[in-house]
């Protein structure tokens, strides 16, 4: 069957290769990046983006399990791939098969998956909680370094590096970035610490897509790029150097269009009345698509260039938009949902939330499909 025309997202890919050549431009020194390719590619379809940066020439790809891993290996990706998130003992023997390195929380983890891998070793970055307070070894510099060292005694893992996650690096008031300094600093000396006893990891990394910015250090070996590459904001408030290009731009066919009498209620709950006789379009998209309810009766959408206002409640699949300043439209036309004009994070600040949230929340029924 062809892609259905009913609400679809178009994923441009020159955006994504605009974003990436934007931010590389940042980096400092022999930094890599690592395309973070999480949660379907932030909700972008891992199949249409990661073979795509591949051939951009990206090396290393960050998931946040095994099931996404795995599914990346079966679209042929033979690059570097780690999980960001935790993976259970009984799958370490999958770790090895599908050559995975797995974050690291703790030495009582590392010894579970030492014990359960049967065909080989483990490859581990350990995670350092340097301020974030969500995973990873959360001591002094001594004390992580002596975890790790206990942990690189286990017979079936190896460590290959370490990694901290930000907290604020997207925060552009004084103690957010006095903080990420001191973040930087202490994974650093940890750093340090084992190069005094003689041990060197390879690969030592911290910066997120904020970090890459704001607080780019030619020490982390990659940089983790995940909001910006798909071309919305770490935090909307704080500008970038560049505008980055939003990927996905959603669109839903328009069922109907007709007049309504002033007096007329709207949708569910007739949260809507009209106050004047209007020209009203009925949008094939609704909440289950993952185009948020709370955008009930305060959002817009772009028709024929056009902003129309959406009127009463979004249903499950469908909704209703003011559409009478539009002389010529008709069933069968297109609504712009979100994309570059009414961005994702335009529709986070309406509802709430952030524009991550909005794009892994499009719903898998919703096809995307490569502009
Ligand atoms: C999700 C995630 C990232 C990417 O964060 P962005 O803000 O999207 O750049 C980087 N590192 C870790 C550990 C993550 O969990």
């Amino acid at each position: 069957m062809n892609c259905l025309r009913r609400c679809w997202a178009e994923i441009d890919l020159d955006s994504i290769k605009y974003n990436i050549e934007q931010y590389r431009g940042y980096l400092k020194g022999g930094t890599q990046l690592l395309c973070v390719v999480k949660a379907n590619c932030y909700g972008h379809s891992d199949k249409l983006v990661v073979p795509y940066l591949e051939k951009l020439g990206v090396k290393w790809f960050a998931v946040s399990n095994l099931i996404e891993a795995e599914h990346l290996r079966a679209l042929g990706v033979d690059g570097e791939i780690i999980i960001l998130g935790y993976s259970p003992e009984e799958n370490a023997d999958d770790l090895i098969k599908y050559n995975i390195i797995q974050a690291c929380t703790e030495y009582a983890y590392a010894k579970k998956l030492s014990d359960s891998a049967k065909t080989g070793k483990v490859r581990l970055h350990a995670a350092i909680d340097t301020g974030m307070t969500r995973i990873g070894l959360h001591g002094d510099a001594a004390s992580d370094a002596d975890e790790i060292q206990k942990i690189m005694a286990l017979e079936n893992v190896t460590v290959e590096g370490m990694f901290t996650h930000y907290a604020v690096a997207d925060c552009a008031d004084n103690e957010s970035i006095a903080y990420t300094k001191a973040q930087t600093e202490k994974i650093l000396a940890v750093d340090e610490e084992l190069k005094k006893r003689g041990v060197e990891l390879s690969c030592v990394h911290f910066l997120n897509s904020a970090g890459g910015i704001y607080h780019s250090n030619e020490k982390s070996a990659l940089a983790r790029l995940g909001i910006i590459l798909y071309g919305l904001y770490p935090d909307p408030s704080n500008p970038l150097p560049f505008e980055p290009k939003p990927v996905m731009t959603l669109k839903a066919v328009i069922s109907q269009v007709k007049y309504i009498e002033k007096g007329t209620t709207v949708s569910y709950g007739r949260t809507y009345t009209a106050d004047k006789r209007i020209k009203l379009a009925t949008v094939t998209a609704g909440y289950a698509d993952g185009f948020p309810r709370a955008l009930s009766g305060k959002g817009e959408v772009i028709i024929k260039g056009v902003r129309c206002p959406i009127v009463g409640r979004i249903c499950m699949d469908q909704f209703m938009c003011d559409v009478s300043a539009l002389d010529d439209v008709q069933e069968g036309d297109i609504a712009t949902l979100f994309g570059s004009e009414i961005t994702a994070d335009d529709i986070a600040k309406i509802t709430g939330t952030i524009g991550y949230e909005v794009v892994c929340g499009i719903a898998e029924r919703v096809p995307r499909i490569i502009v």
